[in-house]
């Protein structure tokens, strides 16, 4: 690896300033600084400060090893098998402080191990530089110097920031893919965050390389799946994973049933699912992951479930076996834990059940814990034109004449998973 002398911008002449970072990673900064460390803000809390926006939360990297860290700060754990960092608590704010990882040039300590050119394991501590140079893109690699308020850039990341480019560290591309396929869902969630353009040399290999992420830990997925579903991005991740080919690999089944004749879902349909997630996160209302989920797997399901019953099923039996088989075809992908998976198939078993609107049936209904997510479901499906208007309507309307509550809040009566409070203060 060649080493660059970094470009240094003093305080002057940027426009990171303290009053923005949180008290308390400022707080962890200065300690740091006291115990005789390097300490700097790095990663999204420097490049969203930069862009002048709010960062998700302040990650900091030193010189300290975690050991060091943890005698500087009581309120701190050491947690992470793949990487060892530390967490230091305020409250519900935790300020993550991870040791300069090495690049296995220099090492000071530490280990790394890899498989087939893929990180298993890293815990190699090193430079500065090498711990700017590995990771993943050229704006994620900035630091703020707490020693002196300078921004410190080795790899050209102011300039892609003013250009608005989101481009890999390093010289090739598909090899930094390579060494974690996550880069790649990455790329697509900043492209869409930020609105950066990827840069050619980066955005080529993602049509190639999507077959890689079947290296990666179907949990590691789920939750990058989550922060590219469910932080408000979803419909532009959506396309934008479909575009580069890499949704086939995460939702195969569901990709292949899209717009199919044989019962298919349109990609309509989960469209409007992610954009109405996205506008409630904008509206800061709850969303729930199962209903997303139990969205995105809908295409499948309601294939299997269509051909259960031309083969003579009876409708509920043929909903619980179209459930199991498509959860048990995405596991090995995207690991959805069970605390999805229940209420997923629940939205499910009910839709056919309300289709049946004779005698007391649509009163127990509504009494069913999981009506409500069942209902919005119901509502989507009818957007997409996938359901019937009319039995959507007569629901709405069978709710207010029974003390209903008003239509059009998906999935809001499911128990949400709520955003993680902003931990920056005003704007
Ligand atoms: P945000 O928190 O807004 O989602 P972020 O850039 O802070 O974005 P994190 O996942 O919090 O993303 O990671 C913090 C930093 O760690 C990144 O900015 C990047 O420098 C580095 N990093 C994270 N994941 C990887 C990865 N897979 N490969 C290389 N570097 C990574
Ligand atoms: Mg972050």
């Amino acid at each position: 690896m060649t080493f660059h002398s970094p470009l240094i911008v003093p305080r002057s002449e940027h426009r990171l300033s303290r009053a923005d970072i949180s008290e308390n990673a400022l707080k962890v900064l200065y300690r740091l600084r006291e115990g005789g460390y390097e300490a700097y803000l790095v990663g999204g809390g420097v490049r969203d400060l930069l862009l002048g926006r709010e960062p998700k939360d302040f990650d900091v990297a030193t010189d300290a090893t975690p050991e060091q860290v943890r005698r500087v700060f009581r309120n701190c754990r050491l947690i992470g098998r793949r990487f060892r960092l530390a967490h230091v608590y305020f409250g519900r704010e935790i300020v993550e402080v991870a040791t300069f990882r090495g690049s296995g040039h220099e090492q000071v300590a530490g280990e790394r191990r890899v498989q087939n050119g893929l990180i298993v394991r890293d815990n190699l501590y090193g430079t500065r530089e090498e711990d700017a140079l590995r990771r993943d893109f050229s704006v994620n690699g900035l630091y703020y110097n707490i020693a002196d308020f300078s921004v410190i850039d080795y790899a050209g990341g102011l300039e892609d920031l003013r250009a608005g480019r989101l481009r890999l560290i390093g010289e090739d591309p598909e090899q930094r893919y390579r060494e974690d396929p996550v880069r790649m869902l990455r790329a697509v969630r900043f492209a869409c965050k930020l609105g950066f353009d990827i840069d050619p040399a980066c955005e080529r290999p993602l049509f190639e390389l999507g077959h890689l992420l079947g290296d990666v830990p179907p949990a590691r997925l789920f939750e990058e799946v989550l922060k590219l579903l469910q932080t408000g991005l979803g419909l532009c991740a959506f396309e934008k994973l479909r575009h580069y080919r890499l949704f086939a690999r995460l939702f195969p089944a569901t990709d292949e049933s899209f717009d199919r004749e044989d019962g298919g879902v349109s990609i309509t349909f989960v469209s409007r699912g992610l954009e109405n997630t996205d506008q409630r996160i904008r509206e800061d209302k709850p969303v729930a992951p199962a209903f997303l989920f139990a969205a995105l797997l809908w295409a499948p399901v309601r294939r299997r479930f269509a051909r259960l019953l031309a083969r003579g099923m009876v409708a509920n039996e043929a909903m619980l076996h179209a459930a199991a088989d498509a959860l048990v075809r995405q596991r090995p992908l995207v690991a959805i834990p069970k605390r999805l998976t229940l209420p997923m198939r629940e939205i499910w078993s009910l839709q056919p059940r309300l289709e049946r609107r004779e005698g007391k049936r649509p009163l127990r209904l509504l009494a069913h814990p999981r009506f409500r997510a069942a209902y919005d479901f119901l509502l989507l499906r009818a957007e997409a034109g996938e359901a019937d208007a009319e039995l959507a309507d007569w629901w709405t309307r069978f709710q207010a004449a029974n003390g209903g509550v008003p239509a059009g809040t998906t999935g809001a009566k499911t128990r949400g998973r709520r955003r993680r409070p902003a931990t920056r203060k005003g704007k």
